[in-house]
């Protein structure tokens, strides 16, 4: 049997190129000209005002949405279709309600035709990196808002995925639950390795956590296409203290490339 280890995957580069979305009807391009390339094991921070094409682009990412213009290719392929070799993770957890937490995390490598023993592995693998082994026979309605969205990124995990999508994961979480979760995810970027694009509302969210932060600006509802203003790379060293003058400098001048008219 073989015995694959929690950190067993291959973090895949991500490069979309010119890259535009104009929904059927619209007069304008959600996103246009998008142009970005995440390294592989990068952790990615979108951050903008509301409608200004964040999701949209996570979608595209997902393959749930399709592009009108230019590439999107994540590993050595171009994106057409969701795969599990993405991940994602919304704000709403999206657990089957009438699945435990393990049979919950086992659905996508059962799905996958993963063998039995593998699944089992994984499964309990995907617990332990989210520290819910204790839970795993209870069902989603039993547990708190933290520890379902812990099920939702064990879930993910499990399919070994070579990028992990989050839109606003932890936007449905109180504010101390949420600085948990972000040490966690951490941890677990650490861990793995794997690719993360992390969109979030929150600032401060996106400097603890982010290699690089992409900051949108524009939107529909602004009169012109949402695309990226700035990338912002951020040198702190991990496990960031949000109280430095360093890191505060670091999130007023992304503060104001969001707010500042974003010409
Ligand atoms: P954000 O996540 O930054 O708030 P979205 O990507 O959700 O922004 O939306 C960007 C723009 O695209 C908005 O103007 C929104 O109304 C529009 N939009 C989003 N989804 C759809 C859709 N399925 N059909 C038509 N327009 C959409
Ligand atoms: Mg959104």
């Amino acid at each position: 049997m073989t015995i694959e280890p929690a950190t067993a995957v291959h973090p895949a580069r991500i490069r979309l190129e010119r890259l535009a979305k104009r929904y059927p009807g619209a007069a304008l391009d959600a996103v246009t000209g998008i142009d970005l390339e995440i390294d592989p094991g990068e952790f990615v921070c979108v951050v903008g005002a509301s409608g200004c094409g964040k999701s949209t682009l996570l979608r595209i990412l997902a393959g749930f949405e399709s592009a009108t213009a230019g590439t999107a290719i994540v590993g050595a392929a171009r994106i057409t279709r969701p795969g599990p070799d993405r991940g994602v993770v919304f704000q709403d957890y999206g657990l089957f309600p009438w699945l435990t937490v393990a049979e919950n995390i086992a659905y996508g490598p059962r799905q996958a035709r993963i063998p039995r023993a593998q699944t089992r592995t994984r499964t309990d693998e995907a617990l332990a990196a989210v520290g819910l082994t204790r839970v795993r026979d209870s069902f989603p309605h039993q547990l708190s808002g933290g520890m379902q969205q812990r099920v939702a990124i064990a879930r993910v995990l499990a399919n070994r995925p070579a990028v992990l999508l989050m839109d606003e994961p932890f936007g449905a979480l109180d504010a101390l639950t949420r600085t948990t979760m972000q040490a966690e995810l951490e941890r677990l970027h650490r861990d793995t390795g794997v690719t993360v694009v992390l969109i979030t509302h929150s600032v401060e969210e996106a400097v603890y956590l982010a290699d690089r932060v992409v900051v949108m600006v524009g939107g529909v509802a602004h009169g012109s296409p949402g695309r990226i203003r700035e990338i912002v790379p951020v040198t702190l060293p991990r496990r960031r203290d949000t109280s430095t003058p360093e890191f505060n400098e670091c999130e007023r001048r992304i503060d104001a490339l969001i707010h500042d008219g974003g010409s």
